[in-house]
C-alpha cells in the first residue's frame, strides 16, 4: 500500500497522494471516507480551517484509532485568520481540534495583500517552534511568490493550486519547479467536468482504466502531488489505483494539448494583484 514520496526542499518529505476533505461535513460521512482512503493507501489528508471540519478530521483520526506517525496531515490558514497573532491563535485552536500537537504542512489558503508578510512571518516562527513541519502556500502565482521572496526568510516548499487538464498551468509549474516548490494539484479532476472529455474517454478505454485514474496519473507522471476528493468508497479507492500503469508520450501530449484555462475557483491574479 505504500505510496510514493516527494522530497520537499526543507528535507522533509510528502507522500504524492494524498486524500482532500474539502465539503465532508457530518462525523458518519467523514469516518466512512477516511476508513476508506486510509485502508486504499492515501496518508496525505488535506484540511483547511475554511472547511469547517477539522474536528470530524480529527475525531474520524481518532475512534478509526489510525497511529499519528503514518499520517500526513495539512491544514491552511483561513483568510479571516490571516495576520501574526490571528494566525498563530488560529493554528492553536486548529491542532486542538485535529487533536495533534504537530501539523505536517501549513499552508497560507489564499495571497492577501495588507496580511501578506504578517502572515507569513507566523508560519515561520511555527516552523522554528516545531509546531508545523513545513510550510507552505497556496493560489500563489509567479508575482506573489516573487513578491513573498522578498521578504521571507525561508521560502514556501509546496504551492497548492488548481491543476486539471482545462487548467495545466505549465509556466507556474515550472516557476514552481525553478524555485524548489513542490506543486500540489487541488481539484485535480477539475471537480467532476474534466471526467466528460472525449479525449480523456478514448484514453481511458485504451488503458481500460476509468477517466479519473487517467487525470491523476497524468498529474503524478508531471510530477505534481494530488489530493483527489470523493466521498464514495469505491471511487476513494479506485482514485489511489494509479501506481500500477503508466501513460505514453502520445497520451501526455494530447492531454496538454485540452488546457483552455477554465477554473473552478477564483483566479488569483485577479482578486489578488500585488500593485
Ligand atoms: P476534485 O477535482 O477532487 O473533484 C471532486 C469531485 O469529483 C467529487 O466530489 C466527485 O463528484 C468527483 N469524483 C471524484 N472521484 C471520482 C471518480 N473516480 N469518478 C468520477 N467522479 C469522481 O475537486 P475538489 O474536491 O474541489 O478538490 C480536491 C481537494 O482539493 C479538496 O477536497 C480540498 O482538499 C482541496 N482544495 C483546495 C483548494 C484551495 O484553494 N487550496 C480549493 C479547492 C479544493
Amino acid at each position: 500500500l505504500r505510496q510514493p514520496n516527494l522530497q520537499l526542499a526543507d528535507g522533509h518529505t510528502m507522500p504524492q497522494l494524498g486524500f482532500g476533505v474539502y465539503k465532508l461535513a457530518d462525523q458518519a460521512t467523514m469516518n466512512t471516507a477516511i476508513a476508506a482512503a486510509y485502508q486504499a493507501g492515501y496518508r496525505l489528508f488535506d484540511t483547511a480551517q475554511a472547511y469547517q471540519n477539522e474536528a470530524e478530521l480529527g475525531t474520524a483520526f481518532k475512534q478509526l484509532a489510525l497511529p499519528r506517525t503514518e499520517l500526513f496531515i495539512t491544514t491552511k490558514i483561513a483568510e479571516v485568520n490571516q495576520g501574526y497573532d490571528n494566525t498563530l491563535r488560529s493554528v492553536e485552536l486548529s491542532l486542538k481540534r485535529l487533536q495533534i500537537e504537530q501539523l505536517d504542512l501549513l499552508l497560507i489558503h489564499w495571497p492577501i495583500h495588507s496580511q501578506f508578510f504578517a502572515t507569513w512571518r507566523a508560519l515561520e516562527r511555527l516552523k522554528a517552534e516545531k509546531i508545523v513541519r513545513s510550510i507552505g502556500v497556496s493560489n500563489y502565482h509567479q508575482t506573489h511568490l516573487d513578491y513573498l521572496a522578498t521578504k521571507a526568510n525561508e521560502q514556501p516548499v509546496v504551492n497548492q493550486i488548481e491543476n486539471h487538464p482545462y487548467l495545466s498551468q505549465e509556466p507556474l509549474l515550472a516557476y514552481n519547479r525553478k524555485q524548489h516548490i513542490v506543486s500540489q494539484a487541488w481539484s485535480p479532476l477539475g471537480r467532476g467536468a474534466v471526467l466528460q472529455d472525449p479525449t480523456l474517454i478514448k484514453i481511458a478505454l485504451k488503458h481500460q482504466r476509468s477517466v479519473a485514474q487517467i487525470i491523476l496519473r497524468w498529474h503524478l507522471q508531471r510530477g505534481l502531488a494530488v489530493i483527489p476528493k470523493s466521498q464514495n468508497p469505491q471511487r476513494i479507492n479506485e482514485n489511489a489505483t494509479i501506481f500500477d500503469f503508466k501513460l505514453d508520450a502520445d497520451d501526455m501530449t494530447a492531454i496538454a494539448r485540452l488546457n483552455r484555462y477554465q477554473r473552478t475557483g477564483d483566479d488569483p491574479e485577479v482578486v489578488y494583484q500585488i500593485e
